[in-house]
């Protein structure tokens, strides 16, 4: 069998999730069938739970701090006002060409906040974020880590409202959003952040570094530990990313564990 470097536990735990989620046998590049079977059973043999006594996460980063508050007004501090005031929000143009403003998806107590970049055509119309391919992707990936959205994360993006034929969000249109955002994570209050996409990267850990030099190392946005890791829908278009995503989520777990 070819070495394989990360932990047996977790790979079983993994491919656990991927026989339940049917979702086929398409992340292992670098896996036989029978050598993730047989990491499977070793998983099994050792206890396919969580991770026991993950070790350190990098140290930490300190992001921009920030306020959450609309036009020099706190923005309200209970759940219901915010997201009220958000789905009729029309402070960016983003308003204009949108079918509805797509606040959040998953539990607001999570111990876990995904966020990600802006709404897509199917969230546009479904009005949750991270539906379609690439959020079953997402599922499938946090899955892999006893995370799911129906009971342990939040997720949202970092624009609620459709970006017009799937452009990049400008940098005014953040400005005008993040304080929906900032006010999510101070009520959702979630053990660990999980951006994914670069400008959700760059945004709450402070840092201007492409993607690729941000992954795999814990920051601080304003006391909560933040991990950073590849879009799912950039991960469906480029597989080579596939094994670094796999060391985030197994690093958010990590920090998810020692929280
Ligand atoms: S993208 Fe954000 S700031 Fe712009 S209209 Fe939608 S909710 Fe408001």
């Amino acid at each position: 069998m070819r070495p394989f470097p990360l932990e047996p536990e977790a790979l079983a735990r993994f491919v656990r999730q991927c026989r339940e989620l049917e979702a086929g046998e398409w992340i292992f590049e670098s896996l036989t069938s029978a050598e993730a079977a047989g990491l499977v059973a070793a998983g099994s043999d050792r206890g396919a739970g969580r991770p026991g006594a993950p070790g350190e996460p990098p140290g930490p980063r300190t992001a921009v701090e920030s306020r959450p508050d609309l036009d020099g007004n706190r923005l309200p501090d209970d759940y219901g006002g915010l997201k009220e005031i958000a789905l009729t929000c029309t402070r960016c143009r983003l308003a204009e060409g949108r079918t509805q403003v797509v606040f959040s998806d998953g539990i607001p107590d999570a111990r876990v906040m995904v966020v990600g970049e802006a709404p897509g055509a199917n969230e546009d119309r479904t009005g949750l974020p991270f539906v379609g391919a690439a959020g079953k992707l997402l599922d499938l990936l946090l899955a892999s880590v006893d995370l799911s959205r129906r009971s342990s994360v939040y997720i949202c993006n970092v624009i609620k409202c459709r970006p017009p034929g799937n452009r990049n969000p400008r940098p005014d249109e953040i400005e005008a959003c993040a304080p929906f955002l900032r006010s999510q994570i101070e009520l959702v209050s979630p053990e660990v952040i999980l951006a994914v996409g670069t400008f959700a990267g760059k945004l709450l850990s402070g840092s201007d570094r492409p993607l690729g030099k941000l992954r795999g190392e814990v920051y601080s946005y304003e006391g909560t530990p933040l991990v950073v890791t590849y879009h799912p829908a950039a991960l469906l278009r480029n597989s080579g990313w596939t094994r670094a995503t796999w060391e985030d989520f197994q690093l958010l777990r990590k920090v998810l564990d020692q929280s």
